[in-house]
C-alpha cells in the first residue's frame, strides 16, 4: 500500500516530469513499488537497486530500464548500479534548480572501472544511451547513462562528458 504521503509525492512528481519533458501526464511513465514491479520484465535488475538510495522511490521510465537489461544481455555480465532512480529529494539532486535525468528516471550510473569501464561504454552506445558521463577518477568510478532524445528536455544529446 501505499502512504497518503507518497500517493502526494508521486502525483507531484508525474506533473513535474511531464513539464520537463513536454509531454502529456498519461505518457509519464509507472511508479514503481513492490505491487506493480513486473520482476519479470526486467530480470536482471530488482526493485530495491533502482530506487532511489534515500528515498526509496522509484520512478524509473519503462523504455530505459528496457535499454537497461538490453546493456546487460550486450555485456553478458552483472550491471553494478552506484545510482538509478533519485528524488528531488536526493542530497545530489534537491541543489538543482530543475528536475536532473536521474530524478526524470531516464538515468543509471554504472559502478566500473579500467576494462570493465570500455566495454560499459561501448556497449551503451550498441544499446542507444545518449547521454554518457565518465567518472574514471578516485575510489568510486562509475559511468553515467542516459537515453533522453535530442527532442527531449533542455538537455544536449547525444553527449559524452567528463565529471
Ligand atoms: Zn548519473
Amino acid at each position: 500500500m501505499q502512504s497518503g504521503g507518497q500517493k502526494k509525492e508521486k502525483d507531484l512528481l508525474s506533473a513535474q516530469i511531464a513539464i520537463e519533458l513536454a509531454v502529456s501526464d498519461e505518457e509519464v511513465g509507472a511508479f514503481w513499488d513492490i505491487e506493480n514491479y513486473p520482476t519479470s520484465r526486467w530480470p536482471s535488475f530488482s526493485l530495491s537497486e533502482l530506487s532511489c538510495h534515500e528515498t526509496g522511490l522509484c520512478y524509473m521510465d519503462e523504455s530505459t530500464l528496457t535499454r537497461l537489461q538490453a546493456l546487460r544481455n550486450k555485456l553478458g555480465r552483472p550491471v553494478y548500479l552506484s545510482s538509478a532512480y533519485r528524488s528531488p529529494r536526493h542530497t545530489v539532486e534537491k541543489i538543482k534548480s530543475s528536475l536532473g535525468v536521474h530524478s526524470l528516471g531516464r538515468a543509471v550510473d554504472v559502478g566500473c572501472a579500467g576494462t570493465q569501464a570500455y566495454e560499459v561504454v561501448a556497449a551503451a552506445l550498441a544499446t542507444g544511451w545518449t547521454g554518457i558521463g565518465i567518472s574514471q577518477r578516485g575510489a568510486s568510478r562509475f559511468v553515467h547513462l542516459d537515453d533522453l532524445q535530442p527532442d527531449e528536455g533542455r538537455f544536449t544529446r547525444p553527449s559524452l562528458w567528463s565529471y
